[in-house]
Parts: structure tokens; C-alpha cells; sequence
């Protein structure tokens, strides 16, 4: 009901669940699936932590159903992904509106195998910057389009620049229309694909990843993909309109709690930043949804860096989707469990 809605859209929050396969290490653990999706919109969770065999005799009443806005597993493809997710945003963007994409999820349930993917088989970033090109191209109006991203990750609650590592740390500043800025960070145009393919696969190399008793390559950091689409009459006019319509697609921290993490120290400190900010995104987006995605005053966005950045790109006009990601395998039941929790909860 509120005013300036993106027309397009029916739905201001979309929430969708990937279940990767299987792998090859789980299954060296003798790791049973207990993640099973039921129509397009349903997962079946099985408690596997009593008695194993229940698994094996299908015991019902250790199973909890969770619903989504889509659920996929492992025979969706990356392009299956994008085209249900995020395909319909690019329009949107294009016409000036906002709207962030995150990957939700423990480490190696493939967040950024669903954001950056590989050479072979690309994820949402590339996908969607080659559909907002073409779409741009095909405009036929009397408007000029110009596209920069920038690569960030927030980690420790402190920015820094993943095309431009030795940049130092970057502070968040308001402009004078109110707008959130990066000040000094990198911004790239371009739209040569393998070009930009090998920005990002280098930048996501550039991103803070330590080793924790639970993982050894363990990602503790945001990382942020920013796409801005700036709009400026062709027609000459003094006081020339620019439109901007932002993209956000964010490569979440792992989502595993730090009591599970055994972190002492340095570790522990930056689970709990982790958690502050994924548990003040998780505010901002249930408020959100309940006020049917107007602006509530108590939203509070300034609770986190990832929040506040992401200020003008949650709730209002902006359009968010949220791909929580789990594995299938009984070995990472708990952590399971609290991402379909958490996602869930969102709605
Ligand atoms: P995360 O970013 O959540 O820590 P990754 O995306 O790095 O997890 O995924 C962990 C591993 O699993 C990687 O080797 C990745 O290539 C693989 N993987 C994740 N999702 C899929 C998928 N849907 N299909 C095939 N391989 C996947
Ligand atoms: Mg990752």
C-alpha cells in the first residue's frame, strides 16, 4: 500500500531456500541426507541426533516442514537460481529502483558458489550485470545509462576495498540528499564479463578468511557486490535529473554460531560482530516485512555497518531477496536447523 512502489513487483521480500548436494567429504562420514524438498515451496528437515536408524525407518515425527517463497536442491541449476531470484530485479534497478540479493548460511553450505559461482558455471553476479547490460542496451529511450560496481567486504564491522586491498579502511559517510556513500572506494566500469569475472574472482580472494576449530576456510567477512545504475536525460537541461537505481548482492558471513566455533580471543570477537550483524539484518528485514515494507521509525538500521550501508536498499521501494543455503547431509543437522529457523523468521 505504500506510495512509489515498484510496479512490477507484486512482493517487496523474497525469501528462498538452496540445499546443495551432497558431497563427497560427508560421505566419507557415513552422512545421511535428511534435507529433503517437497514441492517447490517446502523442505522436510529430519532430526537425525537420537537414534540414527530413524532415518532409515523414515520416523515422522522427528521431521519438521518449513516453508519458503521457493525451494531448491540439488538438480536446480545456477541459471535456475537466477532467473527465480533475481532475473525480474534488473528491470527495476534500471527504472531507478533499489533492491539487495543476500546469501544466507553456515560456511559450506554454497553461498558463494550461488553469488560468484565458477569459471564454468557462473553465479547470480555475473549473471545479472550481462542482463542489466543487455537490457540497457535494448532501451530505446532518450536517457544515458552508466554502470559502476564496487567489491567490499565488512569484516570486524570495518569496510574495506576488495578491488583496492591496500586502500586502508573505509568509512561510511551521508551525502547531502541523505544517501549513503563508501568514501574513496573503487568504483569500475565496465561490461567485458570475463573481465569483470576476473575482478570478482580476485577480489573474493582478497577476502579475510581464517581458520576456526569448526573450519578451515572459514568465511568470517561480508562480502559486498555493489551495482549502481545512474539515469541522465539526453535532452539538455540545466537542472538535469539523474536517477540512481543501487543493487546490492551480498555474500553473507557464515552463519555457524560462535559458541559452536570453541573461539577464544580474536575469534570470538569477530563471531559475535558476525552474529550482531546478521541478527540486526534479521531485525530490519522481519520489521520490514510486518509493516508490509514501509519505513517503520524503529527499523534499526544504524544497529550494524552491513545495516547501514544497506539503508536505502531495504524495505520502501527496494525489493530484497534472501537464498538461505543449507547442506543436506545429517552431520550439519543444528546448523540446519537454525538457518531454516532464522530464514524462516524473516517472513
Ligand atoms: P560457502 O560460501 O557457503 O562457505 P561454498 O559456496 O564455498 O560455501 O561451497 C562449498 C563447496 O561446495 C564449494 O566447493 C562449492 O563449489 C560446492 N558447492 C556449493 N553449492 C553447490 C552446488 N549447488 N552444486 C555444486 N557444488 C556446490
Ligand atoms: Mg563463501
Amino acid at each position: 500500500s505504500s506510495a512509489g512502489k515498484d510496479p512490477s513487483v507484486e512482493q517487496q521480500l523474497t525469501v528462498a531456500l538452496r540445499i546443495r548436494p551432497i558431497n563427497e567429504a560427508e560421505l566419507e562420514e557415513n552422512a545421511a541426507i535428511i534435507a529433503h524438498r517437497v514441492g517447490d515451496q517446502m523442505v522436510v528437515l529430519m532430526d537425525p541426533s537420537e537414534d540414527p536408524d530413524d532415518i532409515l525407518r523414515a520416523n515422522r515425527s522427528r521431521e519438521k516442514t518449513f516453508i519458503f517463497d521457493m525451494v531448491f536442491d540439488h538438480k536446480a541449476t545456477q541459471e535456475d537460481v537466477y532467473v527465480s531470484t533475481t532475473k525480474n530485479l534488473v528491470e527495476g534497478v534500471i527504472s531507478g529502483y533499489n533492491a539487495t540479493i543476500f546469501a544466507y548460511g553456515p560456511t559450506g553450505a554454497g553461498k558463494t558458489y550461488t553469488m560468484l559461482g565458477t569459471d564454468c558455471d557462473p553465479g547470480i553476479y555475473i549473471r545479472t550485470l550481462n542482463d542489466l547490460f543487455k537490457a540497457i542496451e535494448a532501451t530505446s529511450d532518450n536517457m544515458d545509462y552508466t554502470v559502476s560496481m564496487s567489491y567490499l567486504e565488512i569484516y570486524n564491522e570495518v569496510i574495506r576495498d576488495l578491488l583496492n586491498p591496500y586502500s586502508g579502511f573505509l568509512d561510511l559517510r551521508e551525502d547531502a540528499r541523505g544517501n549513503i556513500q563508501i568514501a574513496g572506494i573503487t568504483e569500475v566500469s565496465t561490461t567485458n564479463a570475463q573481465e569483470i569475472m576476473q575482478l570478482l574472482t580476485k577480489g573474493n580472494k582478497e577476502r579475510t578468511q581464517e581458520p576456526t576449530a569448526a573450519n578451515k576456510t572459514s568465511s568470517r567477512s561480508h562480502a559486498v557486490l555493489q551495482v549502481t545504475v545512474k539515469q541522465k536525460s539526453r535532452v539538455k537541461n540545466i537542472n538535469e535529473e539523474v536517477r540512481v537505481g543501487r543493487l546490492f548482492m551480498v555474500d553473507l558471513a557464515g552463519s555457524e554460531r560462535a559458541a559452536q566455533t570453541q573461539n577464544r580471543g580474536k575469534r570470538m570477537k569477530e563471531g559475535a560482530h558476525i552474529n550482531r550483524s546478521l541478527l540486526a539484518l534479521g531485525n530490519c528485514i522481519s520489521a520490514l516485512s510486518e509493516k508490509g515494507g514501509s519505513r517503520a521509525q524503529y527499523v534499526n538500521f544504524r544497529d550494524s555497518k552491513l545495516t547501514r550501508l544497506l539503508k536505502d536498499s531495504l524495505g520502501g521501494n527496494s525489493r530484497t531477496v534472501m537464498i538461505a543455503h543449507i547442506s543436506p547431509a545429517s552431520i550439519y543437522f543444528e546448523e540446519s536447523r537454525t538457518t531454516l529457523i532464522y530464514a524462516y523468521r524473516a517472513k
